[in-house]
Parts: C-alpha cells; sequence; structure tokens
C-alpha cells in the first residue's frame, strides 16, 4: 500500500487536481477493473472511450504477442508491412468506396492535426490561401494546439486562447427526448453558418466535426438530418468536410460510423480511440485518392510534412485487425443492439424513479442525462464507492460501456444511480 502511494506521488496525471488520489488499478477482465484490495470497478466508460470488447480480451492479447514475435516495429517511411496493409484493405469495407486514401498516427488529436493541415495544404497546392476553419461550440477535437483552436469556443482551453488560429464556431442544436426547440436551434445554426459562408466562404478550408454525438463537452447529441443539411451547404462553397469520428466509430453510435446513419460522406475521416479496442494507440485521418493526387509533386517543398515515429505500429495494427473481426461479429452487433435496448429501460427507469434528472438522450451505445445543478464532488465519489466507474462532465451522467457488458449489469447499473442520486438529494 506505501508502495502504491509513493509510486503515485511521482506521477503527474492528466486533469489531477491537489486532492484527487488515483485509485491504483492491478487488472482487468471483461467490463471490470480491479484494484488493489481486488475491489471491482463497472467500467461504464470504456476507460475514455477506448475499449470495445473487454479489458485483456485474450484474442486481441494473444495477436499482439504474435506480432511481437514477427515484426515489433518499423520506419513507415520508405517502408511498409503487411499489418498495416490488412488494416486499410479491411476498413475498407466499413467506410464509403471514395474514402480511400489512409495516413496513420497514434492518436486522436494528431489524426485532427493531419485533416487540418491535409485539408490547408490541398488549398495552397492549387494557389488559393484558405486560413479559416469552421467548427461547433462545445466541439472537442483534442489537446494539441491545432486541435485546441478548433475547440476554441468549447472553455477546455481558455488559457491558450493567444495562440489559437482563426475559428468560426457555429452552435451546436443538441437535443434531446421530448425536446420541442431543436427545430429552432437548427435553423439558428444553419443561419450563422450561412452568415459565415457567404461572408467567407473563399477563406475557409474546412469544417470539422463530431458527427452525431459531441463527446468531452457532455454527450450532446444532434439530428442526422442536421449534419445532412450542413454538409449539402458547405460542399456548394467548396468546403472539406473533416468528420472527428474519434469517439463515434467503431460501433458506439449503432453503426459502425456516425457517417452510416447521416448519409453523407466527409472529405476526410478521423479515428483513433476504439480501433485497437483499447490495447494500443493508433489513429488514423482517412481521405481521397484525388486529394491525394494534389499532394503529388516532384518538388521536394510541397510534401505533405507529418510523420511520428510510431506510425503505423506492427502491433497496434494486429490489435486492430482482431478487434474488427470481433466487432464484425454477429454476436457483437447484438451485443450493441442489447445496449440501447437496456439504455431505453434504463432511462425509462430514471424517468419514473429520479426526479433530480432530465435531459434524457440515446446514441445507439451511449446514453446521457443531466442533474439540475452542477454534481457534488462527494456524489461522484459515491458513485466510485458503489463500483461504478462513471466519469460525470459537468452536470451531465454518460454510459459508454464496452460491448461485453451485459443487459444485467446495464439494468444494475440504472438502480444503482438512481438510488445513489436519490439519496443526495433527499438526504
Ligand atoms: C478523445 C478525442 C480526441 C482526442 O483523441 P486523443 O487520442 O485523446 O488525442 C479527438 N476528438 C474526439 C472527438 C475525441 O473524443
Amino acid at each position: 500500500m506505501d508502495n502504491f502511494f509513493l509510486k503515485s506521488n511521482l506521477i503527474w496525471h492528466p486533469l489531477a487536481q491537489k486532492n484527487d488520489i488515483p485509485i491504483t488499478i492491478c487488472k482487468g477482465q471483461g467490463a471490470y477493473v480491479y484494484d488493489e484490495n481486488d475491489k471491482a470497478y463497472l467500467d461504464l466508460i470504456s476507460s475514455w472511450w477506448v475499449n470495445l470488447h473487454g479489458h485483456c480480451n485474450p484474442e486481441i492479447a494473444i495477436k499482439i504477442y504474435e506480432q511481437a514475435l514477427k515484426l515489433e516495429h518499423v520506419i513507415f517511411s520508405g517502408f511498409s508491412h503487411g499489418p498495416a496493409i490488412e488494416l486499410c484493405e479491411r476498413l475498407r469495407d466499413f467506410l464509403p468506396t471514395n474514402l480511400n486514401k489512409f495516413f496513420f498516427s497514434d492518436n486522436g488529436s494528431t489524426a485532427v492535426e493531419i485533416a487540418m493541415k491535409m485539408a490547408y495544404q490541398y488549398w495552397y497546392l492549387q494557389k488559393k490561401d484558405k486560413p479559416l476553419f469552421l467548427s461547433f461550440d462545445g466541439g472537442y477535437h483534442g489537446d494539441t494546439f491545432g486541435a485546441m483552436s478548433v475547440g476554441a469556443n468549447s472553455g477546455f482551453h481558455s488559457i491558450f486562447e493567444k495562440f489559437f488560429f482563426k475559428v468560426l464556431s457555429i452552435p451546436f442544436p443538441d437535443t434531446w427526448d421530448d425536446d420541442e426547440s431543436v427545430n429552432e436551434k437548427e435553423q439558428k445554426s444553419l443561419e450563422l453558418l450561412e452568415l459565415y459562408i457567404n461572408q467567407y466562404s473563399d477563406k475557409i478550408s474546412s469544417i470539422i466535426l463530431e458527427p452525431l454525438v459531441q463527446g468531452a463537452s457532455g454527450m450532446r447529441m444532434c439530428r442526422p438530418s442536421f449534419i445532412y443539411r450542413l454538409v449539402e451547404r458547405v460542399r456548394e462553397k467548396n468546403i472539406l468536410v473533416i468528420f472527428d469520428e474519434v469517439m463515434t466509430g467503431c460501433g458506439r453510435t449503432g453503426s459502425f460510423f456516425a457517417l452510416d446513419q447521416i448519409g453523407c460522406e466527409p472529405d476526410f475521416l478521423c479515428i483513433a480511440k476504439g480501433i485497437t479496442g483499447g490495447f494500443l494507440p493508433l489513429a488514423l485521418t482517412i481521405t481521397r485518392q484525388d486529394i491525394y493526387n494534389e499532394f503529388l509533386n516532384q518538388d521536394q517543398k510541397f510534401i505533405f510534412t507529418h510523420s511520428h515515429s510510431y506510425t503505423a505500429n506492427p502491433l497496434a495494427c494486429a490489435a486492430a485487425l482482431c478487434s474488427l473481426s470481433i466487432l464484425e461479429r454477429q454476436e457483437t452487433q447484438h451485443a450493441i443492439v442489447a445496449i440501447n435496448d437496456a439504455h431505453i429501460r434504463g432511462i425509462e427507469y430514471l424517468k419514473l424513479h429520479c426526479k433530480h434528472i432530465s435531459f434524457f438522450r440515446i446514441c445507439g451505445t451511449i446514453s446521457a442525462f443531466s442533474i439540475k445543478g452542477i454534481i457534488p464532488e462527494n456524489l461522484k465519489a459515491e458513485l466510485l464507492n458503489g463500483g461504478l466507474l462513471l466519469r460525470p462532465i459537468g452536470n451531465n451522467i454518460y454510459i459508454l460501456p464496452p460491448y461485453v457488458i451485459t443487459s444485467k449489469e446495464i439494468d444494475f447499473t440504472y438502480k444503482k444511480i438512481s438510488s445513489i442520486v436519490n439519496k443526495f438529494f433527499y438526504a
């Protein structure tokens, strides 16, 4: 115990504050992780949205081991390897046919940086200077400077504001069960879009958005038809479209990608988080052949200058290939539907039993709801004590579980949340 404590004093944990003491986790299995006293926590947020098929999934673990004995890594500039090639081939089955050029990196933020750099340079190579980006209020695209810039109107990174490049931001028309103002909100967003594109369209290189669900700002959900209209409109103005599906990809929203429900194709698609099933860092920025062709130039000074040491790591690719196979299976597809059904039941339960909760919303395997007022720190602690690994955002609680979770465990979760919240507000 002492030993663990000393160790944790050395580490600067993400988003840590003075009184935060991290829980040391010693093992994981299925939907659970276990601390040093063997206390189980039901991982209801898939360890920050990365885990798909459970912790320590043995099939993926074995594939990584086998790959490690063959080729652990090789420089990806001037060299290639089987797992990367096979992964792109396999991903094509899940993608619109025109998205067929794959650029590897190793996290969501860089996948976004790459898309933005490509979008800007694409126009630059055609002698068009388009330094502006469109984005959404509440959007989150990562913690690097470019990604922070397009998330500027979300308040996550305001300290660094003076370094941000210029972004035009539109309100995100988030909606929920029985929301009567959704048409009005969407109309407002589209009107502001119209204003921006009429004034600046020849200066805007691209628009970036999280399709269907804004994750980090509290699982804010919008209607697919809104995104469809938006994309149609910006296309007419030659603005490239970047879908950041870092969180929404790999079955999260019920379809393989959120774009499948929207019915339109982006020019760039960013994926990361769940792609390796939660085992290893890997990301992809996927675009079209004709965009790639613009970059093929004899002059070295126009090359796309972006690379990372661990680009297309073979172990990560092997994990991703295995994760995709599991994801494709009927039993996983059924599990995704079952999670959605359990969310519907759970929300009904909360509506009946918990007066302090409102703004109910569900998208595929994600459900979210809001507590009236900010969630007190000790309520969060109570959820953890109760064995629920949840991480509320502001006044929102959300559930985004690995696909191996059972309906019973989800039913239990809703009941437990309800009793803890009720105890808190009536005590
Ligand atoms: C998490 C996230 C990112 C950043 O990904 P990292 O791998 O944490 O850098 C970008 N976009 C979205 C939508 C995300 O949810």
